[in-house]
């Protein structure tokens, strides 16, 4: 490993479901390795044996793929230093603890849970632990140890002074040792907690950017004490701004469940399509220099994304910002690609029509997320009783009696022509307009309105007949016209 190579690494643990955060993160860890020819590793933090959850190792690997997020090393691929799954690390994490106690930086804890909890209910909220057995000796724990006591590991703070580092996002912080709590490092089950082993395994593996949310901003102290306590070199921290939603009445709280989908595979199944995600995600916190283009594909990102354009401030969610990426994205498409993204979220009604190439071009580029086909084929489906109201229309001094007679003379035209094609239809219905002195918009919008049975439609007369093709079309003029 070549000692100025730029090494980031995406740590998630397996909660069975990508949260947007989570993946925001993963994307700007990855696009600083990227951006500096460095490497990208993932590494699965599984300690905490009693919140694993089945398959949640392969939704995050399955994500990193859907989202074009390559990584160097890792699960399933290897690595110079793995395993890169935390719970097959354990006998190195034991190992470094015993040098951490050896060093004076850490030690054994014998207090039973009756003891821990008689504490809490004591103390004021929040005093912890009172440091009980910081100062055994080394007889007391080799008595206890020989006796099969049970015992955690703690770290072993300064009583005194401030500890500070420089966030690469958020400036200098610190925090005074005296509130800094003899956290725990191994667990009575023998497994670290996160606290330690991200430690231990970001220097082992030579990461040397962390790249993580803004909740552990304020521990980062404590972490920064062990690498102190090792005589291990820190590495540069990258804390990402909070993503909030936004309320109704305005205001805007971290994001949840209420504001909308909070999960990738959520996103996914409300019709996001991944490229626009990533694009957005890379948009939720961070801006390029020099530059008000919005649209970036990944590997436009992987050139041009820098630390300094990350800001502080908290991100907001914008449901509709994401609809808006999403509809470029589509209609980006090639058209198969299109139709075979869009079948799935075709209702029982609109299934048959999901093959149709002429409708699925007209919806293509007139929704944002994928099941809007429904709403914007829904004329395909069949002709809907309707109000003849819907025939007036002021701009062009349209009514129901009008339709009557347009209609009555228009259908032997629409029926006898040459061809079935867009182009044609148009100029028919132009030249009925001007022989019968009707305003072109006049005679349109009555047979909008008459083929479809709608007052909003995703094309023109025109657009609409061509999709239905002749015969549907005119079965369904004279159908209106026999409703009037
Ligand atoms: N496993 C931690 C999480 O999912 C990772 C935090 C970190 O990146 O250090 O929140």
């Amino acid at each position: 490993m070549s000692n100025n190579t730029v090494r980031t690494r995406f740590a998630p643990s397996p909660t069975g479901y990508m949260h947007i955060g989570n993946l925001r993160t993963a994307l700007y860890s990855y696009l600083i390795a990227r951006a500096n020819q460095g490497k990208f590793i993932v590494r699965i933090e599984d300690t905490d044996q009693e919140r694993l959850v089945d398959g949640a190792v392969d939704v995050i690997l399955k994500t990193l793929k859907d989202t074009g997020l390559d990584y160097d090393e890792g699960p399933v691929v290897g690595g110079d230093f793995g395993p890169y799954i935390q719970s097959e690390r354990k006998d190195i994490y034991k190992k470094y603890a015993q040098e951490l106690v050896d060093k004076g930086h850490a030690y054994y804890c014998f207090c039973s849970k009756e003891r821990l909890d008689s504490l809490h209910k004591e103390g004021e909220i929040g005093a912890g632990y009172d440091r009980h057995c910081r100062d055994l000796s080394k007889e007391e724990v080799e008595k206890n140890l020989a006796d099969g006591k049970s015992y955690v590991i703690r770290q072993k703070m300064p009583l005194e002074g401030v500890t500070g580092y420089d966030d690469a996002i958020f400036g200098h912080i610190e925090t005074e040792n005296s509130e800094l709590q003899d956290q725990i490092l191994m667990k009575a089950d023998g497994f670290p907690t996160y606290n330690f082993c991200h430690v231990v395994d970001d220097h082992l593996m030579g990461i040397t950017h962390v790249v993580r949310g803004s909740e552990y901003l304020t521990s980062t102290p404590k972490y920064a004490l062990l690498y102190d306590a090792f005589g291990w070199e820190r590495p540069v921290y990258c804390h990402l701004p909070l993503i909030m939603g936004k309320n109704e009445d305005g205001s805007v709280s971290k994001l949840a469940k209420r504001h909308g989908a909070v999960s990738f595979q959520d996103l996914l199944k409300n019709g996001y399509l991944p490229e626009a995600i990533v694009n957005y995600l890379a948009f939720l916190g961070w801006c390029p220099k020099d530059t008000t283009e919005e649209f970036f594909t990944l590997e436009e990102l992987k050139k041009i994304f820098s630390i300094d354009g990350i800001s502080k401030a908290p991100a907001v969610f914008d449901y509709e910002k994401l609809a808006w990426f999403n509809s470029h994205y589509i209609k980006e498409l090639p058209l198969d690609k299109f139709m075979e993204m869009a079948k799935p979220y075709y209702n029982e009604e609109l299934k048959a029509f999901a093959d149709d190439e002429r409708l699925a071009a007209m919806v293509q580029t007139r929704i944002s997320t994928l099941p809007e086909v429904n709403e914007k084929a829904a004329f395909a489906a069949g002709l809907p009783e309707f109000d003849s109201q819907l025939y007036v229309n002021k701009k062009n001094k349209t009514n129901a009696d009008m339709a009557k007679s347009v209609l009555t003379a228009v259908i032997p035209v629409l029926e006898n022509a040459e061809q079935w094609d867009n182009d044609l239809l148009f100029a028919l219905l132009k030249d009925f307009a001007a022989d019968q002195e009707l305003k072109a918009g006049a005679v349109m919008w009555i047979v909008r309105i008459a083929v479809s049975g709608m007052a909003v439609t995703p094309g023109g007369a025109t657009e609409l007949m061509t999709v239905l093709g002749r015969d549907e079309a005119v079965a369904r003029l004279k159908t209106s016209l026999s409703r009037l």
